[in-house]
């Protein structure tokens, strides 16, 4: 297949040409040089790295009921919030069953990876990676221990099949547990994340100490608490969608003028469906709504290079040929590509290079 238009990766928007062969690319390349080859596909389009959805709850996709009424804290606080009595109501089949199904929604999207937010313990991590088994989606699965205070031996139980441990909010967890957890997660190598600032202003004080890889959220942090997280070099996995079902909104505008490195996530899967090309839209058009306007080029950013740069594999943000994961073709006019992914992207429009090539081989 060869694409021509242009390319929007880690080194921004640029017009170009890619070709591609069982959906990897083999040459990229100025407009005008490709040249043309006999029965090759030629696509007007843009190509991307691979999205990743920073902040997903799948095992919530138990339910997709419209959520009752009621603040939030009654909703997804654990233990016995409406989300952590549905998880315990739900049998293995049920969550297992669910989860798949949101797998394969991504997977259909073209999402490569998600980090995901497993509560339940051990068995959560496990069952996750048990519906994770043969989908084309990396899945990242921080978990939550169960014991408070905090057991050694399930923390490390937890950490053996764990990429690292993702809390509630500080507001609820002690001081203590946020240390034992972060002291652990370092030890082994692993991710520290936490919600923070979603219903109510947190204190940075708190929720930088112990120092986190992600917080979530932030929907109420103030700018000097967002120049803080900055100036601690933490990332921030936000979700507009998650928090407008509550009546809320980060500060995309500030967090783009401020510098931070922001990651977008669609959050609890019972309330939004894990498509990150809805949250990117929503996300755009939701800062202009709030009057704090982020440019397209940020929230693009936000789903195609700012996670694959927290996971620590930058070349996965880099079409070029070689690059570690196959990138997304999106047949879209390739004028201002930017703007075009981040309002105009839906599944249907996703070319599939290589998909016929793939199943002749089999
Ligand atoms: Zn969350």
């Amino acid at each position: 297949m060869l694409v021509v238009g242009a390319v929007l990766d880690i080194e921004g928007a640029r017009p170009a040409y890619v070709r591609l062969r069982a959906g990897r690319v083999t040459e990229v390349g100025s407009l005008g040089t490709e040249g043309r080859r006999r029965g090759e596909t030629v696509v007007r389009g843009i190509v991307v790295p691979a999205p990743v959805n920073a902040h997903t709850h799948l095992g919530d996709s138990v339910s997709v009921r419209e959520p009752p009424p009621g603040p939030v804290s009654r909703l997804i606080q654990p233990p016995h919030g409406y989300k952590f009595r549905l998880l315990a109501n739900a049998s293995r089949a049920e969550k297992l069953s669910a989860m798949r199904a949101a797998l394969r929604r991504m997977a259909r999207e073209g999402v490569a990876a998600t980090v995901d937010f497993r509560e339940e313990g051990r068995p959560g991590v496990e069952l996750l990676r048990e519906a994770a088994r043969g989908s084309p989606v990396r899945v990242y699965a921080l978990g939550r221990p169960l014991a408070r205070p905090v057991d050694q031996h399930e923390l490390r139980r937890l950490l053996a099949v764990a990429d690292g441990i993702g809390l509630s909010s500080a507001r609820d967890e002690t001081d203590e547990t946020r240390r034992t957890v972060a002291r652990a997660c370092r030890a082994a190598g692993r991710k520290f994340g936490l919600h923070a600032s979603e219903a109510v202003r947190e204190k940075p004080e708190r929720f930088l100490d112990p120092h986190p890889d992600l917080l979530i959220h932030l929907a109420k942090a103030t700018p000097d608490d967002l120049a803080q997280v900055r100036d601690e070099r933490v990332s921030v996995a936000v979700c507009p969608r998650s928090n407008a079902l509550f009546a809320r909104q980060p500060d995309l505008g500030a967090m783009e003028r401020l510098g931070l490195s922001v990651l977008l996530g669609t959050d609890n899967a019972m309330f939004h469906a894990p498509s990150i090309w809805r949250e990117m839209e929503f996300a755009y058009v939701g800062s202009r709504l709030r009057r704090r306007p982020v440019s397209a080029a940020f929230v693009a950013r936000a789903a195609l290079v700012e996670p694959w740069v927290w996971l620590g594999r930058p070349e996965a943000a880099l079409v070029i040929p070689g690059m570690p994961v196959a990138p997304v073709v999106l047949r879209l006019p390739p004028d201002d590509p930017a703007y075009q992914v981040v309002t105009r992207t839906t599944e249907h429009l996703m070319a599939r290079p290589g998909a016929r090539e793939r199943r002749a081989r089999r």
